[in-house]
């Protein structure tokens, strides 16, 4: 099946927002076996928008727009599209229920124009919406299909995910099986150029590798007549990039790395302790995303200044006028000044320099040091992020404090420098 994809915003055109929607739908589309043949850019505009229908649906039998769901006076996407299918636009009840709940629960008034969005197609599928309020909608006609979402990116992955992959599935003409493999510690590029071969003789499966803030994910998706032949196909690749890419990879279920780390943490009960300084308590924030973790973790301190290092965790007040905070020293005492104040399984520690001023001789900004106690070791890593920015740097070293702590629950080795 040929598809185009419409992202409809005058806020696009005008730079002021990227379309990330369409990169996420070309990928899943893709996954799907459903082939992506155009991209199109549109303002909220009626005639418009009715010229890139007539354009796609020459070639394309479904097209899936973004964005211009909502209540408002310029969003005419489902207006327009339902239109030129033919379909009269009815209020469902069910969705102004929807609308009255989701208001009540988020405890805010409802304005007359929301109700726009209660309008559907008298003979349409509704896609509910589990992250918002507009509900996606699809309409066909005469072969053609149009799929409506919003634009939102929560709102759309959020819709995909419930509702909108199985929807698609049948235009897909086979079915479906993927892996999503994740790897921390090797960039984009270097993932690429191990699985080059791989990726140059690719058809059936198909191998995507994406780079994602520190991250880097490989996807193996095939399609074929039925899921356990698309199964066979996928896993001996999996395990071959696996082999390769050895250590570094964490999950090959697309699962986040806290997500790993707090799992085993609560599945041994084993308990956790943080103390942050340069990354201002990322890591106790992304940990506690995992839900459960309450059973295990500990505390978490932002140590920022000289004086918290010293007075929360007793780090030597010669060691940081000689070594500065920024040193291999502090970090391990911070990991066992830690440990002595918690008693904690796992102790970690992390003081960096995020940038993007702070840079001293021999310390860039990038340069953070991370220091694990666990088992009556502890150990101090140097990492040194690309410093694209300040919050890169900041989630760079967040993602190595669990890498590091993953690789300790294993029992595997610590790399020397990230
Ligand atoms: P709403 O219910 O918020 O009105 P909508 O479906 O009408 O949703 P738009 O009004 O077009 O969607 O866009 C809402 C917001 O969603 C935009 O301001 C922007 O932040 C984001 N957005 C829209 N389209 C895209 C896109 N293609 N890629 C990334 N973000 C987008």
């Amino acid at each position: 099946m040929k598809s185009a994809i419409i992202s409809v915003g005058t806020e696009l055109l005008m730079g002021q927002i990227v379309d990330t929607n369409a990169v996420y739908l070309s990928t899943e589309l893709r996954s799907l076996g459903i082939d992506v043949n155009y991209r199109y850019t549109v303002g909220d505009n009626d005639a418009r928008l009715r010229e890139i229908l007539d354009l796609a649906l020459k070639d394309v039998d479904l097209i899936i727009t973004i964005g211009g769901l909502g209540p408002t006076e310029d969003d005419m996407t489902k207006e327009t599209v339902c239109d030129y299918f033919g379909e009269k636009l009815v209020m469902s009840k069910k969705v102004k229920t929807d609308l009255i709940r989701h208001a009540a629960a988020h405890s805010y008034t409802l304005t007359e124009n929301v109700y726009k969005q209660a309008m559907v197609p008298e003979n349409g599928t509704v896609f509910y919406n589990g992250a918002g309020m507009a509900p996606g909608i699809a309409v066909e006609k005469d072969g053609k299909t149009a799929v409506m979402l919003p634009g939102p990116p929560r709102e759309l992955k959020t819709m995909f995910n419930d509702s909108v992959r199985d929807y698609l599935k049948k235009f897909s003409g086979g079915s479906i099986y993927y892996k999503v493999i994740k790897i921390f510690g090797r960039g984009e590029s270097s993932v690429e150029t191990d699985l080059l071969d791989l990726i140059d003789t690719q058809t059936d499966p198909t191998i995507a590798t994406y780079a994602k803030e520190g991250e880097c994910t490989v996807r193996v998706a095939s399609k074929r007549a039925t899921v356990e032949e698309a199964e066979a196909a996928v896993m001996p690749v999996v395990n071959e990039i696996v082999r390769r890419e050895g250590d570094h990879v964490y999950s090959i279920d697309d699962e986040e790395l806290m997500d790993v780390v707090g799992k085993k943490l609560e599945a041994d009960r084993i308990s956790i302790s943080c103390c942050e300084s340069c990354t201002g308590g990322m890591f106790a924030e992304y940990l506690t995303t995992v839900p459960g973790i309450s059973d295990v973790f500990e505390r978490g301190i932002v140590t920022y200044t000289y004086r918290a290092k010293e007075e929360e965790l007793g780090v030597d007040h010669d060691t940081l006028q000689i070594c500065t905070a920024v040193a291999p020293e502090v970090a391990q005492q911070m990991a066992e000044g830690l440990y002595k104040k918690t008693g904690s399984d796992v102790c970690i520690s992390v003081t960096g320099i995020a940038g993007p001023s702070g840079a001293m001789p021999g310390k860039p900004v990038g340069l953070a040091y991370i220091g694990c106690a666990y088992k009556g070791e502890t150990t101090v890593t140097k990492v040194l992020a690309r410093n694209l920015s300040r919050q890169w740097n900041r989630r760079y070293f967040t993602l190595a404090m669990f890498d590091i702590v993953n690789r300790k629950l294993d029992g595997r080795k610590i790399p020397e420098s990230y």
